[in-house]
Parts: structure tokens; sequence; C-alpha cells
């Protein structure tokens, strides 16, 4: 046998597997076909946000880089307890109760990150973009306080480090194209490599290789036509093999495969995430401060309440609202009170924009909109703004324009100062949410219930957690907490001859 235990992927998910799985004594292959650049997926590429119950301030401190931070002395936490974040998913689930896999994010995502913290993942309070200055202080909103140090970077770099420390090895460059399958059970992997085709075996597989965001005809398939020509903010090798392997092998299917995330970014940005860029400059092609301005499509009208909710309950939806519009894009304008609101990623040396001293002279510069429309449209927005109250970003402040379609419901401010800015946006797609149906140890289950033996899956393959939207910061807790279960799942299933657990 090559391993115990062969990983299929090296993100979070997978990385979060193998760890467990080498820390229940197993034997550990990770095999991922991305080259070193590109080794930890999408996990690389995100700012390490991580969503998880925590009961105050107490909670996050033992798990920061720098529990001295003179700014922690007064910053607000708040707390975020079991019962927020479970009713923080289910929002998003168009009347259906939450299921069972939104449950288990919820119970087992403190735990799971304190579990991360003993392996030497530390954390960062995310002060810029999750937290306003309120009388001097930090106050915390919307449920997520941390981020991995090193942000997505940062966190893979360190869990492929435990991953090596325990024994672990990682395969590169080596892509699974099949399950071997001996008796019923999975056995193994057929694998492409430098070599050519040839089998790895194992007694346990955990597949840990993502959604089928980055494959156009599955994307047209499953979410629609308008999805084929999405900007992919990640890894171009996140194809939806390893749900088609398991498929093959009977797995069911779970979840909403007509679902994803999918996030406003910048019109002209590559067709992949950039990783050629420091991990700083990364994320600087998202343009999510959509809530502070008004977002306006071909037509000249606008057509979601930018305000509706915080942003990290909304940027998941939006992006496929935008892309949804004539052409697939829209225009994000801002007048200059808002400029020192915006977030870095609105001042980025690449970030694609005009600039007007009047909103007549803008509509005229926003390519492909209807200028006349466009012009009214903000001009009956500015009229329909609520004068009488203050806005406060740190809060949802009800400072609306109610009598415009859609309304605004939070921090709508008359757009009337010059010099005005207007940024051209897409949608980005960043992971599908449809997935396989996986038992509580992780175990890939078909139709009927059974588990195939052998077979385990995690991460963005996990049905059932997101359904029709997504709270900011759950993609990388679920990867870590199903992650772990399939690891020990795995390590304890190793040796079963077939039908998974007694
Ligand atoms: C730009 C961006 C920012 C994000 N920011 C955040 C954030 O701050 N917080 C958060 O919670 N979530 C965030 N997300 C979502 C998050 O990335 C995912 O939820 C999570 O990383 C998925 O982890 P994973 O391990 O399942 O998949 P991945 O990290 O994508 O790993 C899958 C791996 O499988 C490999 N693979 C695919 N097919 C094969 C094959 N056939 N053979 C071998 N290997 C294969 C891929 O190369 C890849 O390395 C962000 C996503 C993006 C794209």
């Amino acid at each position: 046998m090559d391993a115990d235990v062969i990983v299929v992927g090296s993100g979070n998910a997978a990385l979060c597997a193998a760890l467990a799985a080498l820390d229940s004594g197993a034997s550990v292959l990770l095999v991922d076909k991305a080259d070193a650049a590109l080794a930890g997926g999408n996990s690389r590429y995100t700012a390490g946000a991580m969503r998880f119950a925590y009961s105050g301030r107490d909670d996050l401190v033992g798990l920061l880089t720098d529990p001295d931070d003179p700014r922690l002395v007064d910053a607000e936490f708040g707390s975020y307890d079991e019962t927020m974040f479970l009713a923080d998913l289910v929002s998003f689930n168009e009347g259906a109760p939450a299921t069972a896999e939104q449950r288990v994010l919820v119970d087992e995502s403190f735990d799971t990150v304190r579990w991360l913290a003993a392996h030497d993942v530390t954390f960062e309070p995310i002060w810029d973009r999750q937290a306003y200055i309120v009388d001097g202080r930090h106050v915390f909103w919307g449920g997520l306080a941390l981020a991995a140090d090193g942000e997505g970077s940062g966190l893979v770099d360190s869990e492929m480090s435990a991953v090596v420390a325990a024994g672990g090895s990682i395969l590169l460059e080596t892509e699974v194209t099949g399950l071997v399958i001996d008796g019923g059970s999975v056995v193994g992997v057929q694998v492409s490599d430098a070599a050519g085709s040839h089998a790895l075996s194992s007694s346990a597989v955990v597949l840990a290789c993502g959604g089928f965001e980055a494959d156009p005809d599955q994307r047209v398939a499953h979410l629609g036509e308008h999805w084929k020509e999405a900007k992919v903010r990640g890894t171009p090798h996140n194809t939806g093999t390893g749900l088609r392997l398991a498929r093959d092998a009977g797995a069911a299917a779970h979840g909403r495969y007509d679902a994803c995330h999918a996030t406003p970014m910048d019109l002209h940005m590559a067709d992949f995430g950039n990783l050629d860029l420091p991990h700083v400059e990364r994320k600087n092609y998202r343009k999510i401060c959509y809530f502070l301005g008004v977002m306006l499509n071909a037509d000249g009208d606008r057509f979601v309440d930018e305000g509706r909710d915080f942003r990290n309950y909304t940027y998941a939806q939006f992006g496929a609202a935008v892309l949804e519009q004539p052409g697939g894009f829209a225009w994000q304008v801002f007048d200059s009170k808002i400029e020192p609101y915006l977030y870095e990623e609105y001042r980025f040396h690449d970030a694609s924009f005009i600039e007007a001293d009047s909103l007549e002279e803008l509509v005229v510069r926003l390519d492909g909109v209807d200028q006349d429309r466009a012009l009214h449209t903000v001009r009956e927005f500015n009229r329909a703004v609520d004068r009488d109250v203050s806005f406060d970003p740190s809060i949802k402040d009800g400072k609306a324009a109610r009598s415009v379609t859609p309304p605004k419901s939070n921090w709508a401010q008359t757009i009337d100062m010059p010099p005005f800015r207007a940024f051209p946006v897409t949608g980005g797609i960043t992971f599908t949410y449809g997935g396989l149906h996986v038992g509580g140890e992780g175990e890939v289950l078909r139709g009927d219930g059974t588990a195939i033996g052998g077979l385990f899956a995690c991460g963005e393959l996990v049905g059932g957690v997101f359904l029709g939207g997504y709270p900011g910061g759950s993609g990388l807790t679920s990867g870590a907490v199903f992650g772990r279960r399939a690891g020990e799942g795995a390590a304890r299933g190793a040796g079963l001859p077939r039908n998974g657990f007694p």
C-alpha cells in the first residue's frame, strides 16, 4: 500500500483531513494536480476569514498570533453563539429548516478552530474589514472576527507544515483520474503524472478536490447559460472530478447544484484568480462596497437592495445578481463623501474605474449603459434618500431610500458630492454548493443511505451545507469541520474490507 489514507487535494479541507488521519495514527499521502504555485487550491486564494461560534473576547484571545496587541484592550467583539450562526445559515435556506450538515458545522465550529490552533495555525482579528472605529474603539460586526495569520496562504502553509511534521507526504502535479474499486470498496486512486498513468493504493480515500466552479460546461448545465463566461475567483483546477468519480461509484448527489457563491468582481480581472500577486493584493479585484453606493445595469436601472444586510450576508449572492443582468455586468457608483469608507480594493493600482465632476459627465462614460436612464435612476435615488437618519456603517442604520424600486434599506446616502467614481463589475464564481451526501464520519453515502466502503469526502464536495446563500467566512470552517471528520473516519475505516462502518 502507498498509504493507509490517500487524500485527494491539498486545500484546507484536504489538509485538515490529513492532519486528523495522522493524529489518529494513519499513514497519509495527499495528491494534488496543482503545481507548487497553485497547491492549496481555493483555500490559498482566501482572506483566511473563518466564521465560528464564540461567546466573547476570551474565546478569541487564545487563538491569536499576538494576544498582546494593544488594540485588543478596547476592541468590542460581542458574542456570536451557535444559535446566531445557525440562524445566519438558515436565513439563506429559502424556507427550508436547518440541514444536518449546517448543525454539524455550527456545533463543531469553535472546537475545530481550537483544534487548528493546537496545530500551530494562529489567527488575527480582521481589523480593517470586519470592524469600524466607533468612539475610538474597534467594533466588530457580522459574526466574523478572525482570519488565519497570513490569510489563505498563511493558513495553507501552516497546515502543510503541520502535515509534513506529522509524517504526511504530499505529491503535486499528480491528477486523480479514477477510483480503484475492489469488491465494492475503494482501495486507491488512478493518477496521471509525469510518469504516465498508474494506480496508488490505500485502505481509504478522502476526496477533498473541490467543486465544479472552474468547468464552464458544468456551470452552464447546473447554474445556467449566463455562467459560461463567469470569472473564476480561484484555482482553474476545481473542475468537479471528485464529484463525478464519486457519482460513478454510486454516491448520491446532495444539496443545491443550481446555486453557488459568486461575488462582484472587477470586470477586467483575469479569467482566474491572481495568485501571481502578493497575497495582500490578491483580493483587490473583488468589489464589494456596493452597500455604500448603488449598482446600475446596462438598462441604467438598479437591480438589488444594495443595503439589504451587512455585506458579508449579501456579497456571495450579488455576484449572481450581476451576472443575471443584460451583458452580465454592472457599474458601482459612489460620490466622494463615501471615499474614506471604500475598501482598499477600490484604490488598488489595477482597479478599473472612471471619474467625473458631475453625474451628467459620469453617465456619458458608463460604457454599455443607457445614459439617460442611468441619470434618472441616480437622481430618483437621491430624492428618495431618508435625510433624517444618520449614516452609521457599523450597524444596520435604517438610513433608507424606500420610494425607489428596489428600495435600499440601509446606508443610503445621496450621491451628490463630486468627484464621482464608477467601477465596472461582473460576477466571479467562488465555489459551488452542490455536493455529495456524507455520513457522520465523512463516509460517502449512496442513495439508500449505505456507505461506499473506503470512500470519504469533505470541503466543497459536501452537499447540504449552503443552500441558497452563504454567510462570509463559512467555507474554510466547513472545510475544517468536515475535513477533520473525514480524516478521523478514514483512519478508523482504513483496513475495513468493505461497506464502511460496522
Ligand atoms: C478568492 C477567494 C476568497 C475566499 N475567501 C474566503 C474566506 O476568506 N473565508 C472562507 O471561509 N472562504 C473563502 N473562500 C471559499 C474557500 O476558498 C472555500 O470554501 C474552501 O477553500 C474550499 O476548500 P477545499 O479544501 O474544499 O477546496 P480547495 O482549497 O479548492 O482545494 C481543492 C484542491 O483539489 C485539487 N484538485 C482538483 N481536482 C483534482 C484532481 N482531479 N486530482 C488532484 N487534485 C485535484 C485542486 O488543485 C485544489 O488544490 C474564498 C474563495 C476564493 C476563491
